[in-house]
C-alpha cells in the first residue's frame, strides 16, 4: 500500500506521517476548507449516524450476545454485514453516497438513519396525495387529537388508551355522519409522541382528511365526539371536561395540512439538537394547567432524548428505552382503505421495502468495496459518516484516504479490540 501519497488530493490531513487524530478528521469534514470539497457536509446525516450509535449502545445487551441471541436490530443496523463486504455506492447525479451490504433495522421510531430514509419517502407520498386530491378539486384538513396525561403515566398504558379512544371516535355516529356530509373520501392517520419534563409522555394523532372544500365548520362538530370518546374510555375524567373540550381537539384547513406534510419526518435539524444539547428539559415546560396540552406538544422528540443520553443523562436513556419498547412494531402512518387507489397512488411499500429499494437503486454505482477488516476499522473509529462524505467529495480516493488515516491512528495507538461479539467489531454476524 503506497502510504506516501496523500490519499485525498490537496488535503494534507491525510498525508503520511501526520497521523491525524480522528478528532481532526471529524472537525475538518464538518468545516470544509481548502482541498477540493465538492459537497458541503450534511450535518443532519452526521447527526443521524452519531445518534444511531447512541440508540444502538442504549439497546445493546451483552448478555444476549453471550447467549448467542440476536440483538435488537437497531444495534446492528448499518453496522453488521449481510454479505462478506461493504460497498460504498454513489449516485453521481445527486452526489450522494450510501452503503450497500449492511443490515438495516427499518425502525422508523428509534433509528435515526432508517427513519431519515423512510420518512423522506413517506413525505413524498403524502405530498403526492395532497396534490392529487387538489387536482380533483378537493381540500385536505388537519385534525389533531390529544389526550390528557401526567408525568407518572407509563407510555404503553397511554398508547393503549389512545388507541381505544381513537377507535371509539371513528366508530361514532358523529364521525360517520360528518365524513358523509363533508364528502370525505379517506384519511391518513399519523401517530407521534413527544416527552416533556412537566407532563411526561404525550402520544397524539394527526389525521389528514380528504374532503370537499369549505368543510371546516362540519369538522368542528367532531370536537364533542372526541371529548365523549375520551370520557368513555377513561382517558379523561368528568372533572377534566373543560380542559379537554378546549385543548384536546383541533382542526385546520388546507394550508395547515400542507405545512404539516412539508415538515413530516423532519426533526428540528439534528445539528440544532446536537448544538442545543441539554435544552430538552424544563425550560419550555413551565406552563401548568389550562394550557398543558398545547404546551406539552413542544416537548422533546425521542431523538432529542438520545442527545441527552449521549451526554450521560440516565433519565433520558431510560425514557428512550421505554419509548423503544412501547413503539416497537407500531405503524407510523395509517391510510384508510381505498384512499390510495382513489388518489391514483400505488400500493403502500413496507418500511423495509423502502430501504431495500434505495440500497439497490440502479442510479448508485459501487465505487469502493470494504473488506471486513476495513469495515471493523471504520466502526471502531465511528467513521461511517466520514466514509460517505469523502466518497462524495473524492470518490474511491476519498474512501481510501479515510482508511489510510484510520490505519495511521491505530499504528500509533493500537486499539482495544474488545471482546468478540461487541458491536464495534462489525463482524460479529460473519
Ligand atoms: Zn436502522
Amino acid at each position: 500500500m503506497a502510504l506516501k501519497v496523500a490519499a485525498v488530493p490537496g488535503d494534507r490531513r491525510f498525508s503520511k506521517g501526520e497521523s491525524p487524530a480522528l478528532g481532526m478528521i471529524a472537525k475538518s469534514v464538518d468545516r470544509p476548507a481548502g482541498g477540493n470539497p465538492q459537497k458541503a457536509p450534511d450535518s443532519d446525516r452526521s447527526g443521524r449516524y452519531r445518534l444511531q450509535r447512541v440508540a444502538s449502545n442504549l439497546m445493546f445487551e451483552p448478555a444476549r450476545v453471550e447467549a448467542c441471541k440476536k440483538q435488537e436490530r437497531v444495534c446492528t443496523c448499518h453496522r453488521w454485514r449481510t454479505v462478506g463486504t461493504v460497498q460504498v455506492r454513489v449516485d453521481h447525479a445527486r452526489n450522494k453516497a450510501i452503503f450497500g451490504g449492511l443490515e438495516s433495522c427499518s425502525n422508523v421510531w428509534a433509528c435515526p438513519i432508517c427513519s431519515g430514509t423512510i420518512t423522506e419517502e413517506r413525505r413524498h407520498e403524502l405530498q403526492a396525495a395532497i396534490e392529487a386530491w387538489a387536482k380533483q378539486g378537493g381540500s385536505v384538513y388537519l385534525l389533531t387529537l390529544t389526550l390528557p396525561h401526567v408525568r407518572a403515566d407509563n407510555l404503553s398504558g397511554l398508547l393503549k388508551v389512545a388507541a381505544a379512544t381513537s377507535q371509539r371516535f371513528k366508530q361514532s355516529k358523529a364521525w360517520r355522519s360528518v365524513m358523509d356530509q363533508a364528502g370525505a373520501v379517506g384519511t391518513i392517520r399519523a401517530l407521534e409522541c413527544t416527552w416533556g419534563s412537566w407532563h411526561g409522555w404525550h402520544p397524539h394523532f394527526h389525521i389528514l382528511i380528504f374532503a370537499k372544500p369549505d368543510q371546516l365548520p362540519a369538522f368542528e362538530q367532531l370536537r364533542a365526539a372526541w371529548v365523549s370518546a375520551l370520557l368513555k374510555t377513561g382517558a379523561a375524567g368528568a372533572d377534566q371536561l373543560n380542559d379537554i373540550t378546549a385543548h384536546s381537539f383541533d382542526v385546520r384547513g388546507g394550508d395547515f395540512a400542507a405545512e404539516y406534510v412539508a415538515k413530516f419526518g423532519h426533526e428540528p435539524s439534528f445539528k440544532a439538537k446536537l448544538d442545543a444539547g441539554a435544552t430538552w428539559g424544563a425550560a419550555r415546560e413551565m406552563v401548568k394547567g389550562q394550557s398543558k396540552v398545547s404546551h406539552s406538544m413542544r416537548g422533546s422528540t425521542p431523538f432529542t432524548l438520545l442527545v441527552a443520553a449521549e451526554k450521560g443523562d440516565d433519565q433520558a436513556a431510560a425514557l428512550f428505552r421505554e419509548f423503544y419498547w412501547a413503539f416497537k412494531g407500531r405503524r407510523q402512518l395509517t391510510w384508510s382503505p381505498k384512499l390510495r387507489a382513489r388518489l391514483g397512488l400505488d400500493a403502500e411499500a413496507a418500511d423495509d421495502e423502502i430501504l431495500e429499494r434505495q440500497a439497490n437503486a440502479p442510479e448508485f454505482e459501487t465505487i469502493a468495496t470494504l473488506q471486513g477488516e476495513d469495515w471493523a476499522l471504520v466502526l471502531r473509529h465511528q467513521a461511517r459518516y466520514q466514509v460517505l462524505l469523502w466518497a462524495e467529495r473524492e470518490g474511491a480516493a476519498g474512501v481510501n484516504g479515510v482508511l489510510i488515516a484510520l490505519r495511521d491512528i491505530e499504528r500509533e495507538r493500537p486499539p482495544d479490540r474488545g471482546r468478540p461479539g461487541q458491536l464495534e467489531n462489525g463482524d460479529a454476524h460473519a
